[in-house]
């Protein structure tokens, strides 16, 4: 196993990826490749949790697996793989979830959040257990490092929660891992300040839209409301667009935000401006995604071979799991 640290984090299948998953998350998975090993798991069981119909979660896993590789996953070195397909997962949540009271689970801020924002009336066993699950997916491959937006700390919380419970029971066998966040930990949405882009918001920069798009979409963004005409000065702070630049754009945006203030810059102007920033940024990913796009037995083959690579691990780890319980 060596004596690299090992980062597991992964994204559920919901479709195509935005910016939030990329500043929140995908961009340190790329960034931190090099230095420890990585595993990526599509959660396809987790997608089950807020919705039943399976139908379309072949397609989503495909097209996120295209998003993963366009913004610079390398699958030599990180595994990527669909975790229905190691069996390991199932079998170490049943173990995990003797471990944890429901109570607990009924407290967990991400699961009360998604309840509301899905209307969801009656939360399902399997939704509840949203963190067991995912704290499996972690602890399988010993994850030291789990990088993931800020809505998914309270996660990796349970997960070491579970991994102390564990190896007091039972023996050391886990690391307690730690999450790992970017500078931009919650990416607001196009609607405002408040939501945090989500697919399920419709607030959404997604990596695969077009230049056109993406000006399009930034057009409807909203400023500050006391910002009316062009020549009112503006409030960089409370104003999203300006958050953009300050990610996508840092060595522009002093200048952005004296423009605002000022009011010499215009809201449109400053989309625009935005807008073309964050298309470049993207380029080289629409560029990689059209090559795999266009290959489908190739992205088929990384994921076989990812998923090879991710069984051994489990199995390993399952086989320690049995000896520390004398259940082998
Ligand atoms: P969505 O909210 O768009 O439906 P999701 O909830 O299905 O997406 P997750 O699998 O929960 O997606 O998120 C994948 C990763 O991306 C997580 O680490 C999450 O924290 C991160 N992430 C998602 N949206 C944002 C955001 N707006 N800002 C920062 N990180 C984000
Ligand atoms: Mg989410």
């Amino acid at each position: 196993m060596g004596t690299r640290q090992t980062i597991l984090s992964g994204m559920r299948p919901t479709g195509k990826l935005h910016l939030g998953h990329l500043v929140g998350a995908l961009e340190n998975w790329v960034k931190l490749q090099g230095e420890y090993d990585n595993y990526h798991l599509i959660a396809d069981y987790h997608a089950l949790t807020t919705d039943p119909d399976s139908s379309r979660i072949w397609s989503n896993s495909i097209d996120m697996l295209l998003d993963w590789l366009a913004a610079g996953v390398d699958p030599a070195r990180s595994p990527v793989f669909r975790q229905s397909q190691i069996k390991e997962h199932t079998e170490l949540h049943l173990i995990l979830s003797m471990l944890i009271t429901a109570a607990r689970l009924e407290r967990n801020p991400a699961v009360k959040e998604q309840v509301r924002d899905l209307n969801i009336e009656n939360v399902s066993y399997g939704h509840l257990g949203y963190p067991v699950l995912q704290a499996a997916d972690i602890l399988l491959y010993k994850g030291d490092l789990v990088p993931v937006g800020e809505d998914q700390v309270p996660h990796v919380e349970i997960a070491r929660e579970i991994a102390r419970r564990f190896n007091n029971q039972y023996g050391a066998v886990f690391p307690e891992p730690e999450p790992k966040l970017t500078h931009f930990p919650r990416l607001p949405g196009l609607d405002g300040l408040e939501k945090k882009m989500s697919k399920s918001a419709g607030n959404t920069i997604l990596l695969s839209d077009s230049p056109e798009e993406i000006l399009k979409k930034m057009k409807t963004a909203v400023t500050d409301p006391l910002k009316v005409r062009r020549n009112d000065p503006g409030r960089p702070e409370v104003c999203l667009v300006y958050r953009y630049h300050q990610k996508f754009n840092p060595s522009g945006s002093a200048e952005i935000e004296a423009g605002c203030r000022s009011g010499a810059l215009g809201c449109v102007e400053c989309k625009a401006t935005i807008a073309g920033v964050i298309a470049s940024h993207l380029s080289p990913f629409r560029e990689r995604r059209a090559h795999f796009e266009s290959r489908p037995g190739e992205v088929t083959e990384i994921l076989a071979d990812g998923e090879a690579r991710a069984r051994a691990r489990a199995r390993t780890t399952m086989a320690e799991v049995r000896r520390a319980m004398n259940m082998g």
